[in-house]
């Protein structure tokens, strides 16, 4: 009740929810008091939450951000709402984002930009930056993000908040509205790496409706968090400390290093020699599944449709038109491009190549390396309205989007501050390598 009272004093400078749902949470917080009283309770009974509006929830809104989705209402809940339920988790509502995910600011919202509770003139990252600064703010401990090319981990550095991308396969997709389906990956965003331990416990797993969901077993990630870094070795990518850095968020992240050394790591240079085609790579691939995945809204099934259609065509064109925000627009016509006859060898094949070797490049370094460490984001949070060119903002994903290429685990944590603006440390470990990002971030708690 505290924390809804929160939110409705202050969210209105923050923007960080669409949706408020206050009778289903004090319902539910009611169900969990009730769990507990009769010594029915798990380590998350009662624990608030919330959740990107990319989940989709059963009765409750589902807009992903979008003026398309404005009146979508789930049939059914996705598989981690339906896990986080179950665990007796007490959903506040659905956080605001970047339309459809795409972007890294949250500028990109038909529900306008949401602002960073550490500077309100500042963004708080994107696309998950609703459920970042929800935590920010202190509206609720925990909450949920997905990842395509960084939108778990960004705004994680953005906000001072800790963030985890899991391995992909690792937490089941369905329900969760797709943008680039090779890519996405639903994972925890709280304070710390311990929280985001006892969320993963809860939503990592098989699931038969998810097909790319791998059949594995799950650990419990909360039993190597206090295991000793003592002979850890850290790999620095020389290609994450480059042009582009900026020079107070290496500060912060060298410093943050040198904590590990003081506990007994080995800190080596390494390379990732691909390094500088991810963001062009990404940029090809991502639209190009974008384009297909959103031709599903087509003004039939879901959402919004015009109003008095001349036919068939006519009702598909002003749909669209008018339900996608500008940038959504600029990746469909991207991809639709690269995909099209006589282009997609040149781009949409060739990035799939290349994907390999940014793969391969991980894989490499891992055989030397136990962990990789590195900045999330090449700046702190920048000002609302201050990156106005596509390109200049995809190209600030430079330290995220080629670990959702490789498919592997990556966590921001929050390790200081340059300009009165948190820092993040990112660690990457290779596929399934979860518990160690954990254990190596519970430094930070
Ligand atoms: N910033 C990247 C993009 O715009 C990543 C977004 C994401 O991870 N969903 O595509």
């Amino acid at each position: 009740k505290a924390l809804l009272d929160r939110i409705e004093q202050h969210d209105e400078k923050i923007n960080s929810f669409i949706t408020v749902t206050r009778d289903e949470a004090l319902e539910a917080a009611e169900a969990a008091d009730a769990a507990r009283a009769r010594g029915d309770a798990g380590a998350l009974t009662g624990a608030p939450i919330a959740l990107k509006d990319i989940f989709c929830t059963k009765d409750v809104l589902t807009t992903c951000a979008s003026h398309m989705l404005d009146n979508f209402v789930s049939p059914y809940d996705a598989t981690v709402v339906e896990r986080l339920k179950a665990a007796g988790t007490v959903s506040l509502g659905k956080t605001n984002m970047d339309e459809f995910a795409m972007g890294s600011s949250n500028e990109n919202s038909f529900f306008g930009p949401v602002h960073n509770p550490w500077n309100l003139d500042h963004v708080p990252g994107g696309s998950s930056g609703g459920s970042a600064a929800a935590i920010a703010a202190g509206f609720v401990p925990a909450a949920m993000g997905t990842d395509t090319g960084g939108s778990i981990r960004q705004p994680a550095s953005f906000c001072g908040i800790t963030g985890l991308k899991p391995t992909y396969g690792r937490v089941s997709r369905y329900g969760i509205i797709a943008y680039a389906s090779s890519l996405d990956q639903a994972g925890p965003m709280a304070h710390t790496a311990e929280d985001c331990a006892l969320l993963m416990n809860v939503i990592a797993g098989h699931d038969q409706r998810d097909s790319t969901c791998v059949n594995q077993d799950v650990p419990d990630y909360t039993a190597e968090l206090d295991k000793p870094l003592k002979g850890l070795r850290i790999g620095l990518p020389v290609e994450y400390f480059g042009e582009g850095l900026d020079a107070g968020v290496e500060k912060v992240v060298r410093e943050a290093i040198r904590t590990y050394e003081a506990l007994g790591a080995t800190v080596v240079e390494v390379s990732l020699p691909h390094t500088r085609l991810a963001i062009p790579t990404y940029y090809v691939i991502a639209p190009a599944e974008a384009s297909s995945n959103l031709s599903r809204y087509d003004g039939v099934r879901f959402g919004h449709r015009c109003d008095d259609p001349k036919d068939l065509i006519d009702m598909y064109l002003r749909s669209r038109a008018e339900g996608f925000g500008e940038e959504v627009k600029r990746r469909i016509l991207m991809g639709t491009h690269t995909l099209s006859e006589g282009f997609y060898d040149a781009y949409y094949r060739k990035a799939q190549r290349v994907r390999r070797l940014i793969r391969q490049d991980f894989i490499d370094a891992f055989e030397k390396v136990d962990v990789l460490m590195g900045p999330a984001a090449p700046t702190p949070a920048f000002g609302i309205g201050q990156q106005s060119d596509p390109i200049q903002m995809y190209l600030g994903d430079i330290y995220t989007i080629a670990i959702n290429l490789a498919g592997i685990p990556g966590i921001s944590v929050p390790v200081g501050f340059t300009d009165g603006l948190p820092v993040g440390l990112q660690i990457l470990g290779p596929h399934f390598g979860e518990s160690r990002l954990l254990n190596t971030a519970h430094v930070f708690q």
